[in-house]
């Protein structure tokens, strides 16, 4: 059953954390590009917003964010050894497909996913907390150019 959409303060409020400026600037940079970023790119970002943060806060605060539930951490395939892949919550569930060449991420939005979460949890009467959908291959671009060079 989905729970009411609840604000970043509330979720952590629930978990008896603050959502402290650092936790803010970090949840608002995830929001708004709205994309995949490593936690040394979102350290970058964030430095602009605040020259004083340093690495190991922001590290830090994206373990507590995770923790908190309101960030998601994707290991992407491993498209880039053990870096780490962080997202906001906020955005509708969706899988990755990664091509394992270029490491092009496209992200999969739609009912096929909510037709899997029912199924699963009909079949094994299982209550799912969590989905992370991930699909590897080769994109257009890389499929030509694999085919090219194995001709
Ligand atoms: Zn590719
Ligand atoms: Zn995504």
């Amino acid at each position: 059953m989905p729970t009411a959409p609840q604000t970043a303060k509330e979720s952590l409020t629930q978990r008896g954390m603050r959502l402290t400026r650092q936790r803010q600037i970090l949840l608002d940079l995830l929001d708004k590009t709205g994309q995949h970023l490593d936690a040394d790119r979102l350290y970058a970002l964030a430095r602009e917003k605040d020259p004083k943060l340093n690495r190991v806060t922001v590290y830090r605060t994206l373990k507590l964010l995770k923790e908190g539930g309101l960030v998601d951490e994707l290991d992407l395939m491993h498209q880039r050894g053990e870096q780490h892949f962080y997202e906001t919550r906020k955005k509708e569930e969706h899988a990755h497909v990664i091509c394992l060449e270029c490491g092009k991420v496209e992200e999969f939005f739609g009912e096929p996913l909510a037709k899997l979460r029912e199924q699963i949890e009909t079949m094994f009467q299982f209550q799912i907390a969590l989905v992370r959908t991930e699909v590897g291959g080769y994109c257009a671009h890389c499929r030509l150019e694999r085919e090219r060079k194995s001709a």
